[in-house]
């Protein structure tokens, strides 16, 4: 394990002005927090945040970074809370910490998740400072250095298959090769030892065969491109097992000699100079066809730089070469971790506004390079993530993840986790504080739903919450609310009329509507009775049909007649039949579109005329849009049904044919419809088209009525008039 000493002096090193008290602060804490903890091998658990600083320090991290590796456990492991470290350490390094603590978390989670890409793009989204990927990048690495103390072999080949599917990935995509090789060397050992030490005896072999072949090939190259008057470093990098393995994996292959396995590398001072390199390698061998790469011009979304071609090169060897500048050199080493090393954290100090901080810059560069795809899949994959930044990551309790998009709610979550939950929400806890519904959630977020079984949705949730499930659910249960509505109206309905009819609503009498209408019980009786799909005195027809008294019903339809023909509206007097109206005003039924009950209603206030009764999809109701003042919310009342009668106007058409007008009527007065209008809208050689105006008890009346006409041979068609 490195010193404490020797830590604060290898950061200093590398830069100068680190800010050593903190780093020496830090050491102390952590060290204090983890006490007489222990790892598996037995070391104290302290090492492990000191080695994975170690580690930082390869890439020349600045002092935060250090930091944060120092402290990355103790907020999992320790008592020590956010808090303490925002106090002790101050507000940058509690995000980072925070940041590192989560994707901790995320890795409990992790073992449930199927898909690793979309985990691999997880963690990407939520290290927002990337500085916190870096840090969980090298716990990681330090974890696989020590797999070897875990007992459970399961156990160790979990760990090692997941830095194959995600953190090795993870590593390459920000370009960080060595981590990247280190973790798949220490997972390819656990996951497959004999695979790899079959392919380290098989190098060793061609390594001691090759002895003079491999540097006879850079001696060669060295001339070749000495002889253009360029200067270079001409290396040969080994591939490491895994990645021959992989290849040998993928295209069904056995290597056979060293050049397989080697890539040769050319480093040269400046772009130019690389494209000069290029030819003069080309001049002087044969391209192997198919394998030339500019990833000058194009980089690797990862933000890589290279010229890659292949020749049949000295002694007729195919070879492979990358051709780059240093300073690609170093990129493709470090990857994006070259960028975030002590001088350009440095440049902080300068005063730059907050767009230019580190974080912000880095964000940047990572997007610059996501933008320089390179084809469709490249392309894809940019965009998947994309994507995922309008995406929030949020854990429950239990650390089971739930994505949701960006904008969403605490009442979102709720939903997410399961639609009860959602429905009997009363209160939520965001990382442990009691917060209020409408609080948006960020990523990383753990978030804990309070409920009650007393709890219903709230309408008011509508105004907030951003995901289509929860707007789903909370609308389906306003329906169902009003479904009781209609339920209690329904039963209020019936209650009156058997009353009027000196009958009793008894169980047994509604066992005998259910049956006689088909509804499917009760409650879709009442329902059906609220909504005027049936009619309160229809059903008392039906049950008694004797004790009707005729004369009363005539009556009531008469004067509700007369009463049209005076005012030439339908005209409600007292006994209103509509709920909402204001006392004393007149009110007119539109004859635009003619509301029967049953249907949802609006009045229109106009002065000098009353309130003017339109059905809610009416066209009319467009020309007082921008007068919400004039609109009256309605609804047909209780008392209603069969007192008044309502003029419902028809559009037909119908075959031009000898006696096919007195069909029409024929079937509209079998169904208990008295036409007070007729009208040829049209005529032709073929066929009518006629606007019938019927009186009607309500929609459900209507609607027998037009069933009636579709179903006659001699009708073509049959809709509702509206305007
Ligand atoms: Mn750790």
């Amino acid at each position: 394990m490195i010193r404490q000493y020797d830590l604060v002096e290898t950061v200093k090193k590398y830069d100068p002005t680190a800010d050593e008290k903190a780093i020496n602060r830090a050491y102390v804490y952590s060290m204090k927090a983890h006490g007489s903890q222990k790892r598996a091998s037995g070391d104290p658990y302290f090492s492990h945040p000191v080695e994975v600083a170690a580690i930082l320090t390869r890439y020349h991290l600045d002092s935060a970074s250090i930091v944060t590796a120092l402290l990355h456990d103790t907020i999992e492991d320790t008592d020590v809370t956010l808090e303490d470290i925002e106090r002790h350490f101050g507000s940058e390094i509690a995000k980072l910490v925070d940041g590192v603590t989560k994707l901790s978390q995320l890795e409990i989670a992790g073992s449930e998740l199927k898909q690793a890409e979309n985990f691999r793009k997880l963690l990407l989204a939520m290290s927002e400072d990337l500085r916190v990927l870096l840090v969980k990048l090298a716990d990681r690495l330090h974890n696989m250095r020590t797999l070897r103390h875990i007992k459970k072999p399961e156990k160790r080949n979990q760990i090692a298959s997941e830095t194959l599917d995600i953190y090795s990935p993870l590593a390459e995509r920000i370009g960080m090769q060595d981590l990247q090789e280190e973790l798949e060397d220490l997972a390819f050992e656990q996951i497959n030892p004999d695979a790899r030490s079959s392919i380290i005896k098989r190098l060793d072999f061609l390594r001691a065969a090759g002895q003079s072949l491999l540097p006879r090939i850079i001696a060669s190259l060295k001339k070749t491109i000495a002889d253009t008057g360029l200067k270079a470093d001409v290396n040969g990098r080994e591939k490491t097992p895994y990645s021959i393995w992989q290849k040998m994996q993928r295209k069904d292959i056995e290597f056979e000699q060293l050049s397989d396995i080697i890539a040769f590398r050319i480093v040269v001072d400046d772009i130019e100079q690389c494209y000069q390199a290029l030819g003069a390698i080309h001049g002087a061998w044969r391209v192997s066809p198919g394998r030339f790469k500019d990833y000058i011009s194009l980089p690797k979304p990862n933000g890589y730089r290279s010229i890659h071609t292949a020749v049949i090169g000295p002694d007729g060897h195919r070879i492979e070469i990358q051709i780059r500048t240093r300073e690609m050199h170093k990129l493709a080493e470090n990857g994006l971790a070259a960028h975030w090393a002590y001088k350009d954290a440095g440049k902080l100090a300068n005063g730059k506004g907050e767009a230019d901080t580190p974080q912000y810059r880095w964000l940047r560069e990572l997007l610059d390079i996501m933008e320089q795809a390179e084809g469709p899949d490249e392309f894809l994959e940019h965009t998947k993530l994309e994507m995922f930044r309008d995406q929030v990551f949020c854990f429950t309790p239990r650390g089971d993840l739930i994505a949701l998009p960006h904008g969403a709610t605490t009442v979102d979550f709720a939903y997410a986790v399961h639609s009860e939950v959602g429905d009997r929400c009363v209160g939520v806890k965001v990382n442990g504080r009691m917060v209020p519904m409408q609080t948006g959630l960020n990523n990383g977020d753990q978030v804990e739903v309070i409920t009650s079984k007393a709890q219903t949705p709230s309408p008011d949730w509508l105004r907030f919450v951003a995901t289509g499930k929860a707007r789903a659910r909370i609308r389906r249960f306003i329906r169902i609310q009003h479904r009781d509505e209609y339920r209690e109206l329904g039963r209020a309905i019936l209650d009156k009329c058997f009353r009027q009819e000196n009958h009793r609503l008894t169980h047994k009498a509604i066992r005998r509507a259910v049956e006689t209408f088909h509804a499917q019980d009760e409650d879709d009786l009442y329902i059906r009775i609220g909504e005027g799909r049936l009619s309160g005195p229809e059903v008392v027809n039906r049950l008694f049909p004797l004790k009707i008294d005729p004369a009363k019903r005539t009556k009531s339809r008469k004067s509700a007649v007369i009463n049209k023909k005076a005012n030439g509206a339908a005209r409600t007097e007292t006994g209103i039949s509509i709920r909402g109206l204001i006392p004393g005003m007149a009110v007119h039924y539109a004859r635009c579109c003619h509301p029967l009950p049953g249907e949802r209603i609006v009045g229109i206030v106009t002065t000098g005329k009353g309130v003017t009764v339109h059905t809610i999809d009416c066209d009319t109701l467009q020309r007082f849009n921008s007068m919400p003042n004039h609109w009256l919310d309605l609804s047909w009342s209780v008392d209603d049904v069969a007192e008044e009668m309502h003029v419902a106007r028809i559009k037909v058409f119908l075959s031009n044919e000898p006696g096919t007008l007195g069909d029409l009527s024929t079937i509209i007065g079998k169904n208990g419809g008295n036409i007070t209008n007729l009208r040829i809208a049209h005529r032709s050689l073929d066929f009518f088209e006629m606007h019938v105006d019927i009186h009607v008890d309500d929609v459900r009346h209507l609607t027998d009525i037009i069933a009636a006409l579709r179903a006659s041979p001699i009708i073509t068609s049959v809709e509702r008039a509206r305007g």
